[in-house]
């Protein structure tokens, strides 16, 4: 998908339309965005001392897979940066797109 560098869009701390740069951010997985969520919280616990009983509600075999395949594309992430106040915001609902290009 081809996008300009800049466009008109509204500013909701300026309340009207200004300039804004856009720029791709990278997604990040949930890993990175939630360093210390309860799930790696458990991750941890797991492997210290101290590690409870059982299989901590795992089954004995791993289920089996029913998603096959990597997807081709990816939800763009996209940021846009007000020219007049300086803040970012982001879009509203990405769509699934394999490349992002910015012409000028
Ligand atoms: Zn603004």
């Amino acid at each position: 998908m081809k996008l300009p560098k800049q466009t008109n869009r509204f500013c909701p701390y300026c309340r009207k339309h200004t300039l804004h740069k856009i720029t791709q951010a990278k997604k990040r997985t949930r890993g990175t965005a939630h360093p210390l969520s309860r799930g790696s919280k458990f991750r941890i616990h797991k492997r210290g001392e101290d590690r409870g009983i059982g299989n901590h509600g795992r089954y004995s075999k791993p289920p089996k897979p029913k998603m096959t395949g990597k997807k081709q594309s990816k939800k763009t992430d996209l940021r846009y940066e007000c020219s007049v106040c300086k803040k970012q915001h982001m879009q509203r609902k990405g769509i699934r797109v394999k490349k992002v290009e910015f012409t000028q």
